[in-house]
Formats: structure tokens, C-alpha cells, sequence
């Protein structure tokens, strides 16, 4: 990536991201392309990644060593699962930068801002947020530019207790989202859990258990899941095909709020059980009426091929 000439209209001069696997190397293009940094850092745990990631051009400089990577940063981006915001962070602060905006790009945020408050010095700015656009695949050849684009970015700032630099940190990050073709929305680290633990977290485990159950099954062999599988069953194997580490840190972080939405589904698949039994179709067809709507509904927002962290059909 080349250097970009001065801009002063740039929100962030000097950007950090750690993590240069899907998320992290989409970001890196996507400021690429917006020309939205003078100078782009990626860093990574994995010698192996940052080789590929240099390969792709993917920034100005690469390093393994996290406090070297911060320095002189204006944006540090943690781009890694949401298990490894810990460690990282501690890894990492020795280099930040007074008044540097930290943020992040994990699919839990509760545990990443009880992870990350306690120790990040006063003098730095946490702002952690979501971007809710991805796929199933992993690593820095997977990320494209425009992943983001048209997308939401859920921000979870913690209160403002600092006289308003939170808020202008905000204000900051929400620009530089915006500037890169995303809408941004504000929540609290709970409510964006829940949200996400019925539109993202619970279908993934949905998509793990049916794909795991049809690979256990003994009457039905495995090449014939694999010839037969047709429309449902295809897209649920995509969706299982998601990276390992990352979502197990997701449900072991984001406990509570899977929990609550899966006690939910099961009520509603225990009625659902019961209608088949009895053979009350209104009751079967009244249901998939009303979930058609909500398709069409989705459909009409424009957000038909990115969902929650769901995969976009189209990168098959
Ligand atoms: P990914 O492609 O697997 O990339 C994660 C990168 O972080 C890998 O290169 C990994 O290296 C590196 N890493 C792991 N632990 C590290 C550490 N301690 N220090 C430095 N680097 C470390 O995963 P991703 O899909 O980009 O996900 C990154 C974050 O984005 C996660 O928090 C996830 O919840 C969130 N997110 C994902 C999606 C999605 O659809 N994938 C969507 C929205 C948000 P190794 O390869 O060596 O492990």
C-alpha cells in the first residue's frame, strides 16, 4: 500500500490494526481504498499471516511486536477473537499514545469492555464496536473492500465520565466508519449481546447442530448428506463452515444472552413439535406467513446479503 499524501481532512492520521484475518485485512482495504489513513499498520501473532498480508499489500508496515505496532497511533483496531482483546491489549500498552482511540471489532461486547477497561491507562480513549458484515471464511486473503459498505457498525461507548473527550473519540470513530461507506448505531454493550445473540450467535449454533447431527447419523451415510443436500441444508453447511476459534469464544462470552434466546427457541420449537403431532396446519401455516413477511421486510431494508455476521450467499 502505498503512503497517502497529507490530508488534513483525515479523521485518523496514524491507524493500527491488530488482527489482519477477515475483518482486520477488510478493514485495511477498505481504508485503502477510502484513502482514509497517511499511514497503515497491520499486526498479527501469526509470522505466517503477516507474510500473506504483505504480499497483499495490505499496508505500509507489518510487525509481530504489539507495542512497536501502536506507536505513534491515532486508531488501534483490534481485529482478533474476542478471547485474545485481553491479552492483546496488555501486549500492546506500553506503545499507545495519549488521546489514541482504541476500538475493536468483536461480535460480543460486554466481555471485551470488562476485559479491556481495567487496563487501558485514563489517557486513552475506549470506544469498542461491531461491524455486522461478514463471511465464513478466515484469514487475510479472504477480505474484500467493500464488506463494510452499506453495512451497520453497532459502537458501545462507555459512559462519558472524562469532561467529553469520550464523546468527541466517538464522534471521531463514527466518522471514520461512515467515511468508509458504513452506517453507524449506538447501544449499550448489553443490548447489542442480546440482539446479536438472536440474530447471529443462536442461528450459527442452530447451523453447528444440525450440520453435526446430519454428520452423526447412522441410517442416512455421509455421501448421501453430501449428494442430496439441497437449498436448507447447503446454506446451513456454509454458515457451520465458520471459524472455529472464533465463535467458541462468542458463546463462551456471550453466555447469558445465547442462553435467554435458545430457552426461547425451544419453547417455540416444542410448540412447533406439538403442531406437527396434532396436524394443526393453521397453526403451522400461520407461523411460516408470518416469517415470510419478515424476509420481505429484510429484503426491503437492503440487507438481504450480509445479515449478522451470517455470510454473504454470494462468496460461495
Ligand atoms: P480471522 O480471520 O481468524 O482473523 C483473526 C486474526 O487474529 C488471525 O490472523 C489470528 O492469527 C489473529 N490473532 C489471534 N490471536 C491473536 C493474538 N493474541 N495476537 C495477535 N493476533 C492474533 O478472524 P475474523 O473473522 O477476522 O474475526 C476477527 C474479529 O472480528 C473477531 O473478534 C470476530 O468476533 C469479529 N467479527 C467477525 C465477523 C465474521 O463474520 N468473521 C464479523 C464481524 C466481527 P491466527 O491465524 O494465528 O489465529
Amino acid at each position: 500500500m502505498s503512503e497517502t499524501p497529507v490530508n488534513s481532512g483525515l479523521t485518523f492520521t496514524r491507524i493500527t490494526i491488530i488482527g489482519a484475518g477477515l475483518i482486520g485485512s477488510s478493514l485495511a482495504r477498505a481504508i485503502a481504498r477510502g484513502k482514509a489513513a497517511e499511514t497503515l499498520v497491520l499486526a498479527d501473532a501469526d509470522e505466517a499471516v503477516l507474510t500473506e498480508a504483505k504480499s497483499l499489500d495490505l499496508a505500509n508496515q507489518y510487525t509481530g511486536d504489539l507495542a512497536e505496532a501502536v506507536q505513534d497511533a491515532d486508531l488501534v483496531v483490534l481485529a482478533v477473537p474476542v478471547g485474545a482483546m485481553a491479552s492483546v491489549a496488555a501486549n500492546m500498552l506500553a506503545g499507545l499514545k495519549p488521546g489514541a482511540v482504541i476500538t475493536d471489532v468483536g461480535s460480543v461486547k460486554a466481555s471485551v469492555v470488562k476485559a479491556l477497561m481495567p487496563l487501558l491507562p485514563g489517557t486513552v480513549h475506549l470506544i469498542p464496536g461491531h461491524p455486522v458484515a461478514g463471511t465464513e471464511k478466515s484469514g487475510p486473503s479472504a477480505g474484500f473492500a467493500s464488506l463494510f459498505d452499506d453495512r451497520w457498525v453497532i459502537l458501545t461507548p462507555p459512559e462519558d465520565k472524562d469532561g467529553g473527550a469520550n464523546a468527541n473519540a466517538l464522534e471521531k470513530l463514527s466518522a471514520f466508519w461512515t467515511g468508509l461507506g458504513a452506517n453507524v448505531d449506538i447501544m449499550t454493550p448489553e443490548h447489542h449481546d442480546l440482539v446479536l445473540a438472536i440474530t447471529s450467535h443462536v442461528p450459527h449454533l442452530i447451523a453447528y447442530n444440525i450440520v453435526g447431527t446430519a454428520s452423526d447419523m447412522e441410517e442416512v451415510t455421509r455421501s448421501e448428506v453430501i449428494k442430496y443436500s439441497a437449498g436448507g441444508f447447503r446454506d446451513f453447511t456454509r454458515i457451520a463452515a465458520s471459524d472455529p476459534t472464533m465463535w467458541r469464544d462468542v458463546f463462551l462470552n456471550n453466555k447469558d444472552a445465547v442462553l435467554e434466546m435458545l430457552g426461547r427457541f425451544s419453547e417455540d420449537l416444542t410448540a412447533l413439535q406439538r403442531a406437527i403431532r396434532w396436524g394443526d396446519g393453521d397453526a403451522l401455516f400461520e407461523l411460516f406467513t408470518r416469517t415470510r413477511s419478515v424476509r420481505r421486510r429484510i429484503i426491503d431494508a437492503g440487507q438481504d446479503d450480509a445479515g449478522a455476521d451470517f455470510g454473504r450467499p454470494h462468496e460461495d
